[in-house]
């Protein structure tokens, strides 16, 4: 699935398209998550784009007086593809026309969606979504207020979306070995100190993976796109019985709200 940092690298490589016309919307399969209304296809005529920013995983497009939201949901992915080179693909489902090139949505499992809305930040999608992680407002008192009054372990904690977003499920495990926590750990019983560790090494994560996704920025313009998860050096995850990096003790894997969690024993507490 597509996570805040991929979602970081698209914006970042569909940015170009800023202070261009965006000429039509084609919409091939309007049956995503959502059905894509037809105000879609109708208003974006010749429409020119002021920005192209981000707020959780929705990839947001904004117009003059309209915002086109995108979420790539389970597989979605988009590419940049020339409009001479005349190709299509299996599932891509939507095209954003410009001059010379296109941006094409291609998603084989449709969980993905796009909206047409005035203001995005009050989308019933997106309205209700926590703090950004790459934020200055996410900092230990942030956090720390979260804990104190949390019933959750920490782990379920930093992966509630209401509170944070794009802490996924993978950099979850990793941020909290960083940060020597455990990940079943009451959120109450954190410290102050701890949360410092935990932002920091979430941040850290996070602004690695997003680097490692600039590298692959090239493969927007192929056919293939980039798939999933960038190709990261983790500490924990998925390293079941393989030995910690720091203590050489077993990495053990846990279960947490139905998601496989990594960590080591030893160096967590
Ligand atoms: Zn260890």
């Amino acid at each position: 699935m597509p996570e805040l940092p991929e979602v970081e690298t698209t914006v970042r490589a569909i940015n170009k398209f800023e202070k261009n016309v965006l000429k039509e919307i084609i919409v091939n399969n309007k049956n995503l998550r959502w059905k894509v209304e037809e105000k879609v296809e109708e208003f974006v005529k010749n429409k020119f784009i002021q920005n192209i920013t981000r707020r959780a995983k929705y990839i947001l497009i904004f117009f003059e007086d309209q915002c086109l939201m995108i979420h790539l949901g389970m597989s979605g992915k988009l590419r940049i593809q020339k409009i001479k080179d005349n190709y299509f693909k299996k599932h891509d489902h939507v095209e954003l026309i410009f001059e010379n090139e296109k941006i094409v949505f291609n998603d084989p499992r449709r969980f993905g969606s796009i909206h047409l809305t005035r203001n995005p930040h009050e989308h019933r999608l997106i309205k209700n979504l926590g703090i950004e992680p790459l934020s200055k407002s996410f900092n230990k008192d942030y956090l720390a207020t979260l804990c104190k009054s949390s019933n959750l372990n920490i782990k379920k904690l930093i992966m509630d979306q209401r509170k944070i977003v794009g802490v996924g499920n993978i950099y979850a495990s990793e941020s909290l070995f960083l940060a020597k926590i455990k990940p079943d750990r009451p959120s109450k019983n954190v410290s102050m100190t701890e949360c410092k560790n935990l932002v920091t090494s979430i941040r850290k994560i996070l602004k690695y993976a997003i680097k490692k996704g600039g590298t692959t920025l090239k493969d927007f313009y192929s056919a293939d796109g980039s798939e999933g998860y960038f190709n990261l050096e983790l500490n924990v995850y998925g390293k079941e019985d393989k030995g910690c990096k720091i203590c050489h003790q077993k990495i053990i894997r846990t279960v947490i709200a139905k998601r496989a969690t990594y960590s080591c024993n030893n160096c967590q507490i």
